[in-house]
């Protein structure tokens, strides 16, 4: 597989990038350092990536916005916990 030269994780899709963009926002707490926001087509490899600039992607914000992803983060921490039990 061809890699970048940004050494970024590469995303085939504008789709599949914005999916992996609110999975990673609903494992990790990205707090006010701020995380990736945002998915852009990159000119070097031809592939999405994330991104820390621009504008917040419009799926991400509509998620923390409709209250989904606090469910799915809580989902996630429920998964978490059921697994270290057993
Ligand atoms: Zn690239």
């Amino acid at each position: 597989m061809k890699t970048c030269p940004s050494h970024k994780r590469m995303y085939p899709t504008e789709e599949i990038a914005e999916d992996a963009l609110i999975e990673a926002h609903t494992r990790f707490e990205y707090g006010k350092q701020g995380g990736p926001i945002a998915v852009y087509l990159c000119s070097d490899c031809g592939h999405f990536h994330f991104t820390s600039q621009g504008s917040p992607n419009k799926k991400l914000k509509d998620h923390i916005e409709s209250g989904k992803m606090k469910t799915q983060k809580q989902a996630y921490q429920w998964e978490l916990k059921i697994k270290k039990r057993f």
